[in-house]
């Protein structure tokens, strides 16, 4: 059926991210709450029907581990682009804040409420093993069945639902769509690959080898560098600073490639978290992460992409074959998410509006 805008009741916002925003919304004729995301573009009128024959290929994307598409329709300059709604909200929001380190105004870290007070359940060895796991399955099941890369993996665009399943979404199948987003704001924190980066233009834009030079390995490398931050609770490479733009950049390209966190690292970083969410608690000292899990995101993160592992090789590894011989309750993560969302999009939004004013 194909949606459009006088079917949706609009209800409330449920995130923001660099192209635009996500609202949850009632589909009258179904009764379906989907979650909408409208994206502005720049581009003239004839490419529009392009597009919108590009997204058909997302109706085909029918998997327990990827957000199931509803359908697409323009409104003036907005593609917008109804999905399923994950009541859980993203990955990110358990956490990753946007990038660990920006320290909160007073203002924003002494605020009342219970998303504040209360602690996140605590990530476990399985928990992280659920989701590289389903994580995985989602990107072979992209690259098996419909023959596409994900192109922008990180822990945002990983949803859970109440439910307890982790799902991919926000994968680029519109080379058209990709080239005419309107970008208010570029990317401060890089899953890219470093053979992505080093391939990038020089203008800094990833936009020109979006569909060229490189491989669904790149992928894969964004994938385990997802699961690094999750773990961590922190984007593991440093910040882009007004003084050196390329910081970050570079380390990747250059540096040693993240892991999972030592068990003494854990508590140290611990210090430097955010302390009003009770995030401090959980993660001192308690994590304990399996030499099967270091092993399977050293794996991922091979700075040389023709030796980093594929998708079979990682669902073969010891800690997914683990991962299939366990129960795990994911229902306690999701809800935890899901209650620390609204306030991931806050701070989301104020730290990009403080970068735009101070570029950092
Ligand atoms: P970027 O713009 O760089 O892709 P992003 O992934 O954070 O960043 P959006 O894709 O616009 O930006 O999503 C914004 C937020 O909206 C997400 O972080 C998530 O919390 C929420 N969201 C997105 N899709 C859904 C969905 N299907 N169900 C529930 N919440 C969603
Ligand atoms: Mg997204």
């Amino acid at each position: 059926f194909a949606i459009n805008m006088d079917q949706l009741v609009l209800e409330q916002e449920l995130g923001r991210g660099n192209y635009g925003t996500v609202k949850k919304v009632l589909h009258r004729p179904t009764n379906v709450e989907m979650a909408m995301k409208e994206i502005r573009l720049e581009l003239d009128s004839s490419k529009l029907n392009g597009i919108l024959m590009e997204l058909d290929i997302l109706h085909r994307a029918i998997s327990p581990y990827i957000v199931e598409f509803y359908g697409a329709f323009f409104v003036e300059s907005c593609v917008y682009y109804c999905m399923e709604y994950m009541d859980g909200g993203s990955l990110a929001s358990l956490c990753c804040f946007p990038n660990g380190n920006v320290s909160l105004p007073p203002s924003l870290s002494t605020s009342p409420g219970s998303a504040w007070t209360s602690s996140p359940a605590p990530l476990a060895d399985e928990h992280l093993g659920r989701i590289a796991s389903s994580m995985t399955h989602g990107l072979e099941f992209l690259k098996s069945e419909l023959g596409v890369m994900h192109r922008d993996v990180k822990p945002t665009n990983v949803l859970v639902n109440l439910r307890g399943q982790v799902k991919l979404c926000d994968f680029g199948v519109s080379g058209q769509l990709e080239k005419s987003i309107a970008k208010t704001n570029v990317g401060c924190q890089s899953y890219m690959a470093p053979e992505r980066i080093k391939g990038s233009s020089p203008s800094g834009s990833n936009m020109e080898d979006a569909f060229t030079s490189y491989t669904v390995s790149a992928d894969v490398w964004s994938l385990g560098l997802s699961i690094v931050e999750i773990a961590r609770g922190r984007y593991p490479y440093p910040p882009e600073t007004y003084e050196n733009v390329f910081a970050q950049l570079s380390a990747i390209v250059d540096g040693e490639a993240p892991g999972l966190p030592e068990d003494d690292e854990v508590t140290e970083e611990a210090e430097i978290e955010f302390h009003a969410t009770g995030w401090s608690s959980t993660h001192k000292g308690k994590r304990r992460w399996s030499p099967e899990a270091r092993d399977w995101v050293r794996q991922c993160l091979i700075k040389n992409a023709d030796e980093r592992a594929t998708y079979k090789e990682l669902l073969e590894h010891p800690w997914m074959q683990a991962d299939r011989q366990r129960e795990v309750n994911m229902t306690d993560i999701a809800a935890q998410a899901s209650k620390l969302s609204p306030l991931h999009s806050v701070i989301l939004s104020f730290v990009l509006a403080l970068r735009a004013v101070y570029f950092f």
